[in-house]
């Protein structure tokens, strides 16, 4: 009996999503237990203190006020020519890099992720990305025959680890010529780092020298997945500046995601953002993003893309929108500290957390501290080298109560 019929490259491994696996558990328990009794840390997307998806206002009743044409019909292939303006200034907001910039509407910040991978790599190539990162990145490269490779984030101080990046990069640049790598911050997940400015300068001056030989490609790819989600007082934006004219072997690529900013999750949108200070090299980007977007998905979701130009072109409604998502970033922050504050006092180890919806505690046996919280109705999610704690996930209360029986759990464990 036949019992294969797809074709070599698309067979994988059949193992389910973990993150989806845990989290359903955690329904489970809710469902026996109650909300309450139970911590469920494992959804990466706000949710309120009473377990319900956080939906902005502000985003939906303009969804919803939208005559059915602006979200039943295609949109252009490259997004709407309002979307592509308004995007930019989502993203950049006063730190708009003096440069070339071209924009190309994608299905959320994945669809961004793979136009750079697919469009600056060579089969074979390794993509750089740091040792604590988000699954998706390596299924999207193993996918084109691609693979990962990764450096190490942090250094012994807690900082962010530039000697082991360098080292990884240019190992990559002798090797390959043309490196891809990928920058998860600010707010990065699963740790919650933002790289500091004195950080970018540095990660940015080993790029730059490696662009002194003009056979080199080096393509930075910015994930800005949770931008708007960073800093407490000040944006965590003005690295974006650092961008302006830099050396023409030197492409950026950021990834923007109304998928957080906006509470947009399942309308996948978001958009590829191109910078150089050659502009044909912004147009080679354009045009290659929009062969693959019509190769794989044809063109992003139109109503998402009306929502973003709608609030954004009415001063009422953007200030209306931007109120809204403050009171949700003070939340988040308000939890993150008390998570973090609480750790201290349990003497629970965490990654340096700066801002964002995660928390990351290392651990040499992450699947078996995952089994041990379950026992204790706690819910987090199991990485390579550790458990990754959702503060978008879980009350200000329970942020509290989470450390010390992460700490118990552990302890039970050894
Ligand atoms: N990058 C990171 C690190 C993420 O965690 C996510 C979402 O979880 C994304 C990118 C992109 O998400 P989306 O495709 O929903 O915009």
């Amino acid at each position: 009996m036949i019992n294969s019929m797809a074709a070599q490259h698309a067979i994988w491994p059949r193992k389910g999503d973990v993150i989806f696996e845990i989290a359903g558990r955690a329904k489970e328990a809710i469902e026996i237990y109650g909300q309450e009794k139970v911590i469920n840390s494992t959804i990466g997307a706000l949710i309120d203190d009473d377990g319900k998806l956080i939906c902005m206002d502000t985003v939906y009743k303009e969804l919803k006020s939208l005559p059915n044409e602006k979200i039943a019909a295609y949109s252009a292939l490259e997004g709407q020519p309002d979307f592509l303006e308004a995007v930019q200034t989502a993203c950049f907001r006063e730190y708009r890099p003096k440069s070339h910039i071209k924009a190309t509407a994608t299905p959320g910040g994945t669809g961004s992720i793979k136009h750079a991978v697919w469009n600056y790599t060579n089969e074979g190539d390794e993509v750089l990305i740091c040792d604590w990162y988000w699954a998706p990145y390596e299924t999207i490269t193993e996918e084109v025959g691609r693979k990962i490779r990764t450096y190490q984030l942090f250094n012994d101080k807690g900082e962010f680890n530039i000697e082991s990046f360098k080292e990884n990069f240019e190992y990559l640049v002798k090797k390959q010529k043309r490196v891809l790598t990928i920058i998860n911050t600010p707010a990065h997940n699963p740790t919650g780092y933002s790289l500091s400015d004195v950080e970018w300068d540095k990660v940015l001056e080993i790029m730059k020298n490696a662009c002194i030989n003009e056979d080199n490609k080096i393509i930075l790819y910015v994930d800005a997945a949770y931008l708007d989600f960073a800093g407490e007082v000040f944006e965590k934006r003005e690295f974006f500046t650092k961008f302006s004219e830099l050396p023409s072997n030197l492409f950026v690529i950021v990834g923007y995601s109304m998928s957080k900013g906006y509470t947009m999750y399942g309308l996948r949108s978001g958009a590829a953002i191109g910078i150089s200070s050659n502009k044909e090299i912004t147009e080679e980007f354009f045009y290659s993003c929009l062969h693959s977007g019509r190769a794989t998905w044809s063109n992003g979701a139109r109503g998402a893309m009306e929502v973003m130009t709608a609030i954004a072109s009415d001063p009422k409604k953007l200030i209306a929108y931007e109120e809204e998502k403050s009171k949700y970033k003070k939340m988040l922050i308000a939890r993150g500290k008390a998570f973090v504050e609480s750790s201290k006092e349990a003497k629970l180890e965490i990654l340096p957390y700066k801002d964002g919806f995660f928390i990351s505690i290392p651990h040499e046996n992450p699947k078996a501290l995952m089994e041990e919280l379950v026992k204790h109705n706690l819910f987090a999610v199991s990485l390579k080298k550790g458990i990754r704690f959702a503060v978008c996930a879980v009350s200000e209360e329970k942020c509290k109560k989470a450390p010390a029986i992460i700490k118990k759990a552990m302890e039970a464990i050894k």
